[in-house]
């Protein structure tokens, strides 16, 4: 934590600075084509390019970025505020305070990496002899009639 609160304080950009070079043409309001290798439809409107990457990661790709820095437009207008670096030096502001073990479980259970039950107390009182007999299976006690001489 502290070494991440370290880093975000060596960074100088509002945004991480990532470095397009396309040939940008101009289509319609707010629709750009961003030709490279392949051409890529831009709509700044929207937010989106045709490579879906500006809708997936909500923030624009380097094909929008190209086509933000052909206007004259804030590239930082485009970026949500989460990506901003103010809002990840945030993140690393409050301390996490570390926690004292001396309080904790014993070195016996902690050396040998396993968590051991808690000692058995014995209720009080004298055993139950007899077990409990099992609801779903009722057995009744045949009986021979007298009369009759049959089981029932
Ligand atoms: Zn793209």
């Amino acid at each position: 934590m502290g070494e991440r609160r370290d880093e975000a304080q060596l960074w100088t950009s509002q945004c991480m600075e990532k470095a397009c070079r396309f040939n940008v043409h101009y289509s319609h309001t707010n629709v750009y084509e961003v030709r490279s290798k392949y051409s890529y439809v831009v709509d700044l409107g929207t937010l989106s390019c045709s490579c879906k990457k500006w809708e997936i990661n909500c923030f624009p790709c380097c094909h929008g970025l190209a086509a933000i820095q052909a206007t004259s437009l804030d590239v930082y207008a485009f970026i949500d505020k989460h990506f901003h670096v103010d809002y990840c030096q945030k993140c690393y502001d409050f301390p996490i305070y570390p926690i004292s073990n001396v309080d904790m479980a014993s070195s016996e259970s902690a050396s040998s990496g396993f968590i051991l039950p808690p000692n058995p107390k014995r209720p009080p009182g004298r055993p139950r002899l007899k077990r409990f007999k099992s609801r779903g299976k009722c057995e009744k006690n045949l009986i021979r009639y007298s009369r009759c001489g049959k089981m029932g």
